[in-house]
């Protein structure tokens, strides 16, 4: 109760000023005076009013699905129904919250979360960051296996949300409209006869469970420092509306699942008689096939695309080394450039690099290391030598990968 002078007046806690009671509301141990409130009134309307105003300024590329399809041909190179699906995706999921911000009818547009399912190095993470990076909206990954349920040792799932905010320089209203990338989501799948590799047990699919409040749109307190290392922080409430999740993984052995539920014949053809290319089931992955695989429903309700990377042949990753507008070919040509050297690949040294890149089954991903390895050498040596121009044969590509891989063994 707020204390009384001696003119038998109460006190308010905020001005400080005694006031007879018609002018004063008691709460808790504390008084307020209706001029404080009218105050504080006025403070939370400008507060309000200036968050909306940020959505509102905050402002969205809105690129339609040819355009955003046209930007990831620039960067990513084959997957084109995966390209297709995603484009169509973020293009009605920013429409949605633009349609959402002007348009008060009370139809609502369903999220898009995305499911990437394909083989490690096909390009998964790379069309998250290029679709991030056109829009011009933060972006973080997070990987689904360092997560834990609360209460057990290792990362609570909120932890992805302060990543967000980092890379939106602490904007709330910006991280509200950013990309999480979700990576190795099969490793948080349930044990089931289906998929005897996952190591994980029971524990997957309580992760599974705390993702899904993150992805139904919630209103989600986030340590802004993250991790539980600083208890004393204060909460970020983060609206994860529309946040737009893409998760992905390479989903092992998922072709058995695709493989019966289709139940093709031998020489594969399902009993509609269409034709089913058993060299590639992965082409047909449904929801369905996710459930079966260990993802609990609910989830996969939340991510109602789903779509998939195909296997890079070596034609494709002959085009990823001198395609892409930030290709490795070109990255070193420039490189040396930037020293006055002209910098030759000749064909099969870019060959024998793809060779030993299919050698390595990681996808694209071993490119970068294999012509490192390659290049070392020469960017140690010519930078000081009088040499203009070079050229890589195969025969140097050779050694100097040999080489260094006969030291790395030494
Ligand atoms: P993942 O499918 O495992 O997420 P990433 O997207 O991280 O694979 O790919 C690893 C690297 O390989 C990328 O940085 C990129 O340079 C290259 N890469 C992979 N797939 C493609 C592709 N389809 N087109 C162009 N580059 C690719």
């Amino acid at each position: 109760m707020a204390k009384k002078d001696s003119s038998n007046k109460s006190r308010c806690d905020f001005c400080g000023r005694s006031l007879p009671e018609d002018q004063l509301i008691h709460g808790l141990g504390a008084a307020i005076c209706t001029d404080c409130v009218d105050a504080v009134n006025e403070v939370m309307a400008e507060f309000r009013e200036r968050e909306q105003q940020k959505a509102k300024n905050f402002s969205l590329k809105l690129l339609k699905p040819h355009e955003i399809k046209a930007k990831l041909d620039e960067y990513v190179i084959g997957q084109d129904e995966a390209k297709k699906v995603i484009s169509v995706a973020v293009y009605n999921h920013y429409k949605r919250i633009l349609y959402a911000r002007n348009d008060q009818r009370d139809v609502e547009l369903d999220k898009s979360n995305i499911i990437l399912v394909g083989e490690t190095g096909t390009g998964k993470t790379l069309i998250a960051r290029t679709i991030a990076k056109l829009l011009d909206v933060p972006f973080c990954i997070a990987d689904a296996t360092v997560f834990t349920e609360a209460g057990y040792v290792g990362e609570d799932v909120e932890s992805i949300l302060t990543r967000l905010l980092q890379a939106a320089d602490y904007d709330v209203a910006r991280a509200e409209q950013g990309i999480v990338f979700i990576d190795e989501i099969d490793k948080i799948a349930r044990k089931g006869a289906d998929n005897p590799s996952i190591t994980r047990d029971v524990s997957g699919e309580g992760v599974q469970q705390s993702l899904l409040k993150l992805l139904e749109g919630a209103l989600v307190n986030v340590p802004p420092q993250g991790g539980r290392k600083h208890p004393e922080q204060k909460f970020t409430v983060v609206n994860t509306q529309n946040i737009l999740f893409i998760a992905s993984g390479a989903f092992n052995s998922i072709e058995k699942i695709i493989g019966e539920r289709m139940n093709t014949n031998m020489i594969g053809y399902n009993q509609k008689k269409q034709f089913i290319d058993k060299n590639n089931l992965i082409q047909y992955i449904s929801p369905q096939d996710i459930k079966t695989f260990g993802l609990i429903p609910e989830l996969c309700g939340r991510f109602p695309v789903i779509t998939h990377m195909n296997p890079l042949s070596p034609e494709d990753l002959k085009r990823i080394l001198k395609e892409p507008k930030n290709a490795l070919v070109k990255q070193y040509e420039r490189l040396f450039e930037l020293d006055g050297i002209q910098l030759t690949f000749a064909e099969d040294a870019l060959d024998y690099i793809v060779q030993k890149a299919v050698e390595l089954k990681l996808g694209a991903r071993g490119l970068r290391s294999i012509i490192e390895k390659i290049m070392t050498n020469a960017m140690y040596e010519f930078p000081s030598s009088k040499k203009k121009s070079i050229t890589i044969t195969k025969e140097y590509a050779q050694t100097e990968f040999e080489h260094s891989i006969f030291s790395y063994v030494d």
